[in-house]
């Protein structure tokens, strides 16, 4: 009888520590089985929007880079579309841009991804447009909710009063048929966006953002 009780005893506590051993793992790696890809915009001779030395690529994959550090502690895996400065098009083909971004299509539908995230800066001939902003395609129903929920966020946190916006005429966007969106972090044009773009405690401050966007994002709070 004593055997038997501390049996029972045994295979409750085993149960126990089962239970909040995936509790544990689920608090503190909210994102485990996801996948995400992520985008850093432009590469190699295309350096993307610039101002004098500063260019959009670098500052576009050194946010990729923070994002997949990020989103990789809270259990995601993640993939890149680049992971260096270079761009993804075939060699010696007509049009580099196409093959660049039709490249990246395919890598994204091709994947088992939850979820995209393409980053980029915006830039204008006016310097006084600022502030972060997400845009969609909505060929892909859930893109929508995407956007206004990382919108939420970029209000919130880095203080933009922009909208997310549908925009169905970008080539990349258009051909995925994963759910994601485009982010542009802010303008390369605005001296205050700019400042703020080139700064690696910024930069973290972004990929914190998303982060804890994607993690809302899966689990809607
Ligand atoms: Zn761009």
């Amino acid at each position: 009888m004593i055997k038997y009780k501390l049996y029972v005893f045994f295979s409750f506590l085993v149960l126990v520590c089962l239970v909040s051993f995936g509790q544990a793992k689920t608090v503190k790696k909210p994102l485990y089985q996801k996948t995400i890809f992520l985008d850093a915009g432009h590469g190699g001779p295309d350096s993307g929007a610039l101002y004098r030395n500063i260019y959009e690529k670098d500052i576009n994959l050194s946010i990729v880079k923070k994002l997949e550090k990020k989103l990789k502690e809270k259990g995601a895996t993640v993939f890149l579309t680049r992971d260096g400065d270079y761009d993804l098009s075939v060699p010696y083909t007509i049009n580099r841009k196409r093959s660049d971004l039709s490249r990246r299509s395919n890598m994204i539908n091709r994947s088992l991804c939850d979820l995209y995230i393409s980053i980029h800066l915006n830039a204008d001939t006016s310097t006084t447009y600022h502030g972060a902003q997400v845009f969609y395609d909505s060929k892909v129903k859930e893109n929508k909710k995407i956007a206004e929920l990382i919108q939420e966020d970029l209000k919130q946190y880095l203080y933009t009063t922009r909208e997310a916006k549908e925009k169905n005429d970008m080539y990349l966007f258009h051909r995925l048929e994963k759910p994601g969106v485009l982010v542009e972090i802010g303008y390369i044009t605005n001296p205050n966006d700019r400042y703020l773009l080139t700064q690696d405690n910024y930069q973290d401050k972004v990929a914190n953002v998303l982060t804890n966007s994607v993690i809302r994002y899966f689990y809607r709070k």
